[in-house]
């Protein structure tokens, strides 16, 4: 590309955070993503092309639905349920892996990795490879590929090479290391496909852009429903992809409360929740800088959840931004909150939630009850339970 597009998007800082905290070699490779990115996501044939596969293949628009026996339950206002959970492979993960193998294929680029922790971001991106017909290669900690053994197994079905990583505490970051470390050697041939809003510039706003989608459909959705928009918004922050997606459409709208709801594990103690707002300081992360929970030395600290989709030491600086700032509220939920709010959902709307979006569902349990009759609600439900029922079982059952 010989000029460089202009960049309506920024440079990737946000405040005191984001930016490029990677060594050199990545430099150039960050560089061809952003303006593949700035090209073609302008272009209407890539945006023909996204809408088609996010409409025939995703199974996009996915419904708003009012959840009346959780209203009633709650006695407080009429909550709605935004049904990432329905779209294809059971989550809101796809809506970004879709968009980043469209732009890899007119990179011209042949291979796939990327970093997977529960695998749920694995399974989607070996999913968008098999329907390209690339080669995919997925990284995850060896720990990880021991507790989440069915999720290896999907992905390989799905045709992907699945790498164990016997690095650290192998786990997460540790797999994010290496495909960090792939991508240097082979770039030429290979895109990563980063499964969150965080990362160095341009993936949080990148993934942002490709996440908006569930934002602007439910803006959509709640006028012709409701005939107005909402009081209140409410999704789960892990990364913070999900939460992105909701709320980013609705930021032109003060008024309205967003509220990010992070894991609170077992208690806000040393290791033992992922509560980066509660708990964690400035520091830089994995290619960003943003909130870390790391020790006075600046070590990273152990994380704990009971949805591994939330259990992660840091979370995208744009929503580091949007705490500093108060336009979005962070709070967070534990592991018993979430548990409770899991077979809630179940019992009265006949929906088994992830565990990780059970955390949005437990803040309305909790706060709802005094937010008035006339409000409306909308929770982000970012994914379906199927993957957490075996876990669930082993706290549930005496
Ligand atoms: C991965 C995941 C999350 C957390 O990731 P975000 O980037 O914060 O959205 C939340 N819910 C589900 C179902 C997930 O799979």
């Amino acid at each position: 590309m010989t000029n460089p597009p202009t960049n309506p998007y920024g440079d990737g800082h946000f405040g005191p955070y984001g930016g490029q905290y990677v060594p050199e070699t990545l430099m150039s490779p960050l560089r061809e993503v952003e303006e593949a990115f700035l090209t073609y996501y302008q272009d209407p044939s890539f945006q023909a092309e996204l809408n088609r596969y996010l409409h025939d293949y995703v199974g996009r628009p996915t419904p708003l639905y009012h959840a009346q026996r959780l209203s009633a339950h709650v006695g407080g206002p009429q909550i709605y349920l935004k049904r990432e959970d329905l779209a294809h492979t059971g989550a809101h993960k796809i809506n970004n892996c879709i968009g980043q193998i469209l732009l890899a294929i007119r990179m011209g680029k042949k291979r796939i990795i990327a970093e997977t922790g529960a695998g749920q971001h694995g399974v989607a991106t070996a999913t968008v490879a098999a329907l390209m017909g690339l080669e995919c290669v997925i990284y995850m900690g060896e720990e990880d590929m021991a507790r989440q053994a069915i999720n290896v197994f999907r992905m390989r079905l799905l045709g992907a090479e699945v790498r164990p990583v016997s690095s650290g505490s192998r786990t997460l970051k540790d797999a994010m290391n290496e495909a960090l470390r792939d991508w240097v050697t082979n770039v030429r041939t290979t895109h990563y496909i980063l499964g969150t809003v965080g990362g160095p510039h341009p993936y949080p706003i990148m993934v942002r852009e490709f996440q908006r989608v569930i934002g602007r459909e439910t803006r959509q959705q709640i006028l012709a429903q409701a005939g107005r928009l909402p009081d209140i918004l409410v999704a789960c922050v892990g990364g913070g992809s999900n939460s992105m997606g909701l709320f980013y459409d609705f930021l032109d709208q003060p008024h309205i409360r967003k509220i990010g709801v992070e894991a609170g594990g077992l208690a806000i103690e040393p290791g033992k929740h992922a509560a980066r707002f509660a708990d964690g300081q400035r520091g830089v992360f994995q290619g960003a800088q943003s909130y870390v929970l790391q020790d006075a030395a600046g070590q990273i600290m152990p994380t704990h959840s009971i949805s591994a989709g939330l259990d992660y030491a840091s979370v995208g600086p744009e929503h580091a931004w949007f705490h500093d700032t108060h336009i979005v509220e962070y709070t967070h939920a534990s592991d018993a909150e979430a548990l409770a709010a899991f077979q809630l959902l179940s019992r009265l709307e006949g929906i088994i939630p992830a565990l990780e979006s059970a955390h949005a569902i437990a803040e309305v349990l909790k706060h709802g009850p005094a937010w008035g009759r006339d409000k409306i609600v909308i929770i982000n439900l970012s994914g379906r339970g199927d993957k957490d029922v075996d876990h669930a079982r082993k706290f549930l059952l005496p």
